[in-house]
């Protein structure tokens, strides 16, 4: 079979004009479809015949594009300018040298970047967008991309539309559609038929492909996919293109435009007082500026910085955090709080009905997981199989009813299509001799009101032959409470007994069930429209359900690697406060938690709310407004924020929050779309994962800028002092090239691997305001420097003082620096401990291949007669060698002893260099 390329073809000729006017079950007709979907193997075929649901891919720049956009920046044209310069000198060699130099630095920096945009790109498709439909009468979930004409879409609040759809079914339906209309007030949609002539933003029987489900459920058949919809019109596509960049690499670069402007004024100073004061040559004089502003420019460090970023990314993936965007990457390892969802990301979602309350008494459920088996026992009878009392059976019954979840059968396994805790509904339903199917078909729903976690509860209206119309609700059952005036018995309905409910409700949250309540009401035969309204009066309270939904083994570890490394941990739940409480103490969250409910935080005024919410660990009963506030608060007190969120009104929380955790399986578009990060398996224990990896990012970022700039330093001191003191210089532009471009796309690119210091999660978080270099970095530079410099000088004049020639004591100069750099950076690994362990000796492969590297390289400089002519190099002696080795070693030992008595100067908890 061919793969199925992307539809870009004119539209098929079954599909039906002006659909939105017409009647839905017409246009289902002429798409030879039903509200039960098409068949597997049609769907297989029709994918075959129109193609992929997609949008023709935008074209990226053009690689040559790409290629020269390398070389415009300051530094390369100063570089060329050298090149032109050397060449009008006669000195041709140089010149090409130069011009060679600049060519890999492109070609590197083109491949790389290739390298990194493709990762990037990589974790686009992890968290590509999956639809709900329906095929052979069966909830599936489906990629995008293999949607078809004819088929059947679900859709809820906070979902894409996957496709351009008629409606067939909707409820309290709202779609924003600005991305089509530009309208942003929300459309709201029913599924009678437009108006012929209605304009796109008129016509309300129709959702398009790309718009946001704000609110309600609907279902549609797809009338138009890829390039046919309504968006895939609009020629100018709307894909966003990540920006390689991040506010630290922006930061960078302007450093170093910055750094080459005073450069370049410090050279023309130099030149001055060469040719005036010391009365050189021009032309001489111009080469020696000329090696002075190449020494000073980092030319691989924006590079290896971008690799460094690219590779924190890929790592955080292989953890199951895709990110989004890429400065999330650094704003990740300066987070300070983490404020979490409870059900699916610190505790499993794998949800399991444990205890029936209702007026005759309690039962408990014994069974785990989605097995359809298990007991129902009443706490003092025993086995209740036989004799269930009625308002057990209608606890049972509401809760199927009351309820989307479908219970699947496949492979020998039972899963769950829905919500985990609607499911577990269905296993109890099950459990209890219900056959799903049959009663849900005994009692077709009339209409519905989706769960919000705004109110916290569900609604339907269901019809039977018999038993007549009824509402039945499900949701949070303090609320439920507040709403209902009786109770059911077995003899009928009783005025409510609040009291001793909520004392029940009390108990099972104590031991972290989940408790959802249920209630009914019976309503006129032939209502088939619900409104609030409906549950105003004579509301009847069924009883009370509790579920167990274990905590994440990973998320406990999890928690104590955040409070070893400063980070504050805060869940944030709609759950009960009792609930909330008790998982937080099984987590080892808090072993005492004070909960702060949403309706005490309305009362809070924001003026006192940071001091409270940082003390707080545990908020319950909050709706996504309260988030909002929240992170405000938190950010108020200087916090770094990572918040997760799953619903579409999280999705201002999200985009609040320094970094915005979206939810990969559980989580709507919305909130994916206004998310940094997305967690693959929706589990805390990720969240951690990908902020010890930015940690580490930012760790190596530090690392190779410590070992670049040193190398810059010695080499930019070595040549001004040439120059003021006026003797000859101990390296030419080419060498000082050829030590700063070999070792960057080695040794430099080598820390970009670098794995996590031990300490990484022992640490407080980093500062936020705090910059690359911190006075550590710059005192470690400026040092570092400086023993570069005394080391190059003293072997230059030591080599001329034994009556060297200068060629040859240049290639001694070259390769003691080189050598440095090497020893430099296994000092530069452990910016934090001692670098004398054995990890630190051994290096890892990324090390020991660029050592490898340098060091082959640096003996083709020496001794290779090619190289001699290119860089006026001359062989070296065996025991020079052996000279410059022990000036390594000596500066290791040098910094060994400088770190050690640095860190007696520190604290334990200042450890934060
Ligand atoms: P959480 O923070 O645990 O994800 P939610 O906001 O999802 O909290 O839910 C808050 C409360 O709303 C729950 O404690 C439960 O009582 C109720 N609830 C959650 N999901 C449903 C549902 N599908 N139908 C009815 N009630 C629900
Ligand atoms: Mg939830």
């Amino acid at each position: 079979m061919e793969p199925p390329t992307a539809n870009t073809g004119a539209p098929s000729e079954s599909l039906p004009q002006a659909v939105h006017a017409r009647l839905a079950e017409d246009v289902l007709a002429d798409l030879k479809t039903s509200p039960s979907g098409l068949s597997v193997d049609e769907a297989a075929r029709r994918l075959e015949k129109y193609g992929l649901n997609q949008l023709p891919a935008v074209a990226g720049r053009h690689p040559l594009l790409r290629f020269f956009a390398h070389f415009h920046n300051a530094l390369i044209y100063f570089l060329l300018a050298a090149a032109v310069a050397a060449s009008l000198l006669g000195h041709f060699v140089d010149a090409s040298v130069i011009v060679a130099v600049v060519l890999v630095n492109a070609v590197v920096g083109f491949v790389q970047e290739g390298k990194a945009e493709k990762a990037l790109n990589a974790i686009g498709n992890l968290i590509a967008p999956h639809a709900h439909l329906i095929r052979e009468g069966k909830h599936v979930e489906v990629p995008v991309d293999e949607i078809v004409l004819g088929d059947i879409v679900s859709l809820e609040a906070g979902d894409r539309v996957p496709a351009d759809l008629r409606l067939i079914r909707a409820s309290s339906l709202q779609i924003e559609e600005a991305i089509l209309t530009g309208e942003s007030v929300v459309a709201e949609k029913r599924v009678t038929p437009a108006p012929k002539e209605a304009a796109l933003g008129d016509c309300h029987s129709m959702a398009y492909s790309g718009t946001l489900v704000a609110t309600g459920q609907a279902t549609g058949v797809v009338v138009a996919t890829g390039s046919d919809t309504e968006i895939g019109r609009i020629s100018t596509l709307l894909r966003d293109v990540q920006p390689l960049t991040t506010p630290l690499l922006l930061q960078i670069n302007r450093f170093g435009t910055q750094f080459t402007w005073v450069t370049l004024a410090v050279t023309v100073v130099l030149f001055a007082f060469a040719v005036l004061v010391r009365g050189h040559v021009w032309s001489e004089a111009l080469l020696a500026v000329v090696a002075l502003a190449v020494a000073a420019i980092p030319e691989g460090l924006p590079a290896v910085i971008t690799i460094t970023l690219a590779i924190g990314v890929q790592r955080m993936a292989r953890r199951n955090a895709a990110i989004r965007q890429l400065p999330a990457v650094e704003t990740l390892g300066a987070t300070s709080v983490i404020c979490s969802d409870k059900t699916g990301t610190l505790t499993r979602n794998e949800m399991t009905v444990r205890r029936l309350e209702a007026c005759s008494g309690r039962i408990m459920v014994s069974g785990a997981g989605y097995v359809p088996e298990g007991r129902l026992t009443a706490e003092t009878v025993g086995n209740v199989e036989d004799t269930r009392p009625a308002d057990i059976d209608s606890l049972i019954l509401a809760g199927l009813l009351c309820n989307d979840a479908q219970l699947n059968h496949t492979a020998g396994e039972w899963h769950v299509i829905g919500d985990p805790m609607e499911g577990a509904l269905v296993v109890l339903a099950m459990q209890a001799g219900l056959e799903p199917e049959s009663t849900r078909h005994e009692w077709p729903r009339l209409d519905e009101i989706p769960f919000d976690a705004k109110h916290r509860f569900m609604v339907t209206l269901n019809g039977h032959a018999s038993e007549g119309t009824r509402i039945f609700v499900k949701g949070a059952p303090d609320e439920l409470l507040q709403r209902c005036s009786l109770q059911e018995t077995d003899e009928g309905s009783v005025p409510l007994e609040m009291d001793a409910w909520t004392a029940r409700i009390a108990e099972a949250a104590a031991q972290g069930e989940r408790v959802l309540g249920l209630a009914t009401k019976r309503v006129s035969s032939g209502t088939n429209k619900l409104t609030f309204t409906d549950l105003d009066d004579e509301l009847i309270f069924v009883g009370l359900i509790g579920f167990i939904d274990p905590p994440r083994e990973e998320a406990m570890a999890a928690i104590k690697e955040c409070h070893s490394a400063g980070i504050k941990v805060k869940m944030i739940t709609g759950d009960h406060a009792t609930t909330a409480a008790a998982i937080a103490r099984q987590l080892g969250l808090d072993d005492d938690p004070h909960v702060l409910t949403g309706r005490e935080l309305d009362d809070i005024a924001d003026s006192d709310l940071p001091g409270i919410v940082s003390e707080t660990s545990v908020f319950a009963r909050t709706n996504p407004e309260h988030k909002l506030r929240i992170v405000r608060a938190l950010q108020s007190t200087g916090a770094i924020v990572a918040m997760t969120g799953d619903g579409v009104n999280d999705a201002p929380s999200l985009k609040q929050a320094n970094v915005g955790v979206g939810m990969g399986h559980k989580g709507t578009d919305a909130a994916k779309e206004a998310s940094q990060m997305v967690l693959l398996d929706d589990n805390f224990a990720s969240i951690v994962a990908a902020v010890n990896e930015g940690r580490v990012v930012y760790d190596n970022i530090r690392k190779v800028t410590a070992w670049t700039l040193p190398t810059n330093g010695g080499q930019v001191l070595a040549v001004i002092a040439a120059i003021l003191f006026n003797f000859a210089m101990p390296m030419s532009a080419v060498q000082i090239l050829w030590i700063n471009l070999i070792t960057a796309v080695t040794l430099g690119l080598s820390l970009a691997f670098e794995k996590a210091e031990p300490n990484v999660m022992q640490r407080r978080p980093r500062p936020p305001g705090q910059g690359l270099l911190t006075p550590f970095l710059v005192w470690r530079i400026v040092f570092v420097s400086f023993l570069f410099l005394i080391a190059a000088l003293g072997m230059f004049f030591y080599s001329l003082g034994r009556g060297d020639e200068l060629p040859l004591s240049r290639t001694l100069v070259v390769n003691t620096i080189v050598v440095l750099q090497v020893f430099y950076l296994f000092n530069v690994r452990y910016l934090h401990m001692t670098s004398f362990n054995w990890r630190g000796v051994l290096g890892t492969p990324a090390v020991l291949i660029a050592v490898t590297l340098v060091f082959i390289a640096q003996l083709a400089f020496t001794y290779l007669p090619i190289m001699h002519h290119l860089f006026d190099t001359r062989p070296l002696g065996i025991t020079d060698g052996m000279l410059i080795i022990t000036i390594g070693v000596a500066m290791m030992i040098v910094l060994e002893v400088e770190k050690v008595v640095l860190r007696l100067g520190n604290t334990p908890t200042n450890n934060n260099v």
